[in-house]
């Protein structure tokens, strides 16, 4: 390994969209042009459900224009009310979805090695308010679904997953959708697998299909009644075709982000000041980000600053936690495992096209600006 760091010549970002082959969008978009079908519910919409249906193993999919409407929209579903436990290490997307639906969020402290939801916390936070548990795989990292569900039967609690994160992972080869009653991934650009703008619910049961369909439309169940006050979320037909595209592709893309997390794990082992995401055995992971966790805040904010000369750009993903956004009044005090994991967390970059011999020469510049050069 040489010692020398490495400034690149362009930026390196921390992600990537994945685009698919230009000539293979373009046919999809020659059948648009042919049909004049546009949007709601059109052929490339239903072909890329049954397709994800079939990817995810799912029991019941509908697609949205993105994941965020699409929370809102379980959580509108499910017709919950009052409180809901949920997470502060997220993204805003989360908590803005319990909140602009008219609930309020009880965050519950996470955990120091999965960064999920602390089930053990879990049960002290419920009250008679308490209709359900929002839950997040952090970084594609599956939460203790099994503990979740043993408190949600417990006390009567619905259970959603944020698995934004998540597209592809598996739990003992069980897909992680199919935990839970529905659990909502992101086709955003940034995210591992992503329709433009996209997102999806699956769930098990199959009764949710038309108010889900309703809700997404604007509440409307058929052109002459309109039975909820929803909203406009449908994914459209170019969305439903980048979609197709990638999803053709999506096993090589998680197995290149594999490839680049193994190297970045060789490349950052034993620093003392470092501590990597630990990974259990039996799940199927992603790949979605690389998080490392720094010593403290001001060796995280000093590496994440000193990297920018080198061009590499690194996200603090997440933080601020979001009890202590501006918009909130939350005392993030009472979380104080989740605050540290925010103080401390670095996301380096990682996607499906990015060169190995940039991720050595990452490693190498992290090692360089921590002054721990050696790899043994
Ligand atoms: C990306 C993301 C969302 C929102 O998804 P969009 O498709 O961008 O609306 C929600 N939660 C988490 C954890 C996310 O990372």
């Amino acid at each position: 390994m040489t010692n020398k760091p490495t400034k690149f010549d362009s930026l390196i970002n921390v992600t990537q969209p994945k685009l698919p082959d230009f000539n293979e969008f373009t046919k999809h978009l020659k059948d648009i042009w042919d049909r004049k079908w546009l949007t709601n519910d059109g052929p490339k919409h239903n072909q890329f459900k049954d397709e994800l249906k079939n990817y995810l193993s799912a029991n019941n999919v509908e697609l949205f224009t993105n994941g965020h409407l699409a929370l809102e929209i379980a959580i509108k579903a499910l017709e919950l009310k009052g409180e809901i436990i949920t997470t502060p290490f997220t993204f805003a997307s989360t908590t803005h979805a319990i909140v602009n639906c008219g609930l309020t969020p009880i965050f519950c402290d996470v955990d120091s090695t999965t960064y999920n939801i602390d089930v053990n916390q879990i049960e002290k936070h419920i009250t008679d308010q308490t209709s359900a548990i929002l839950a997040v795989h952090v970084f594609g990292t599956p939460c203790d679904v099994e503990g979740i569900q043993e408190i949600a039967d417990k006390y009567n609690l619905k259970v959603i997953y944020d698995a934004a994160h998540a597209f592809g992972v598996e739990i003992d080869g069980k897909p992680i959708g199919n935990f839970g009653d529905i659990s909502m991934f992101s086709l955003h650009a940034t995210k591992v697998f992503n329709s433009i703008e996209g997102g999806l619910l699956t769930f098990n049961d199959e009764t949710l299909t038309s108010k889900l369909k309703a809700l997404k439309n604007f509440g409307l169940t058929t052109p002459d009644s309109v039975d909820y006050v929803g909203t406009n979320a449908k994914m459209n037909e170019f969305q439903a075709s980048m979609g197709l595209c990638n999803l053709s592709n999506i096993e090589e893309d998680i197995g290149y982000r594999k490839y680049v997390s193994k190297l970045y794990t060789e490349g950052l082992k034993n620093l003392s000041n470092i501590t990597l995401l630990f990974r259990q055995e039996n799940i199927r992971h992603n790949y979605s980000y690389y998080p490392v966790l720094l010593k403290d805040v001001k060796m995280r904010d000093e590496l994440h600053e000193n990297l920018k000369k080198y061009n590499i750009i690194t996200r603090k993903y997440f933080y601020p936690l979001v009890n202590d956004f501006n918009c909130y009044n939350f005392d993030s005090s009472l979380t104080p495992v989740a605050k540290n994991i925010s103080e401390r967390v670095l996301c380096l970059p990682i996607y499906s096209d990015l060169d190995p011999e940039v991720v050595k020469a990452i490693c190498n510049t992290i090692r360089y600006e921590l002054g721990e050069m050696s790899n043994d």
